[in-house]
């Protein structure tokens, strides 16, 4: 082989490499956080994709029953839709965070675009956020252009610990996602307060609700602290 294509291969590499290296500070960030949560005994439940009209009411309503803080990452397609919900989730004492405008993957996308899609998550939720209220990326995927981005805003990276499934094909069971927490001793759960479409909405949404029940009576025997992932963080 000649020496350009030599080089050229090698460059297209590093280059690569380089893009999606937030993929690599994602793992050494996720083991931080197992161990905050771990020396901390804490739990953080944390909801993407709202908010729902239907589910987020009821899920309000059951953290206040348990007088706890959640992390909302409020996807901007939907609080344009249901806009009454952003103070009212405030109010309630969670924290807000945000999780793009139409939920773009990073790696699938144009980087210009992952980057307006953020900057669009935080405009549509005006002064409800601040510049550097976390952000959850979508699907988990950053690329070295978001990852500056969110650097530059001093925005922390909502990672989780633990994903209850809720939006896998097969839902596992309450029990099984209180099992990863208590044996992690302690976690940030990934669950998501949207409103499901089809005929299995009323049973997701029947999920997302007896899970975050279950592990808040786990909180109580385990003596975990229930906190904000920013509180966490902090
Ligand atoms: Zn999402």
């Amino acid at each position: 082989m000649s020496t350009p294509i030599i080089s050229g291969i090698l460059l297209g590499t590093v280059g690569a490499a380089a893009y999606f290296s937030p993929h690599l500070i994602r793992k050494l960030e996720e083991a931080k956080l197992r161990k905050s949560c771990r020396e901390q005994r804490s739990l953080v439940l944390t909801y993407d994709d709202g908010p729902g009209e239907k589910l987020t009411p009821r899920l309000l309503e059951l953290l206040d029953s348990y007088q706890v803080s959640a992390t909302f990452f409020l996807l901007g397609m939907r609080v344009q839709k249901y806009p009454r919900f952003v103070n009212r989730i405030a109010e309630a004492g969670h924290e807000l965070g945000t999780h793009g405008y139409y939920h773009l993957n990073a790696w699938k996308v144009w980087p210009w675009l992952a980057l307006n899609d953020i900057q669009l998550g935080y405009r549509t939720l005006g002064d409800a956020v601040s510049a550097d209220s976390p952000f959850r990326p979508p699907y988990g995927k950053l690329v070295l252009p978001t990852w500056w981005a969110l650097r530059l805003r001093r925005a922390p990276i909502g990672w989780w610990t633990v994903d209850s499934g809720d939006t896998n094909a097969q839902l596992p069971q309450s029990d099984e996602v209180v099992k990863k927490v208590k044996s992690a001793g302690g976690g940030v759960v990934l669950l998501h307060d949207f409103d499901r479409q089809g005929n299995q909405a009323g049973v997701r949404a029947d999920f997302v609700l007896e899970t975050t029940a279950a592990l808040l009576e786990a909180a109580l025997v385990e003596n975990w602290k229930v906190q904000s992932l920013g509180r966490l963080l902090r």
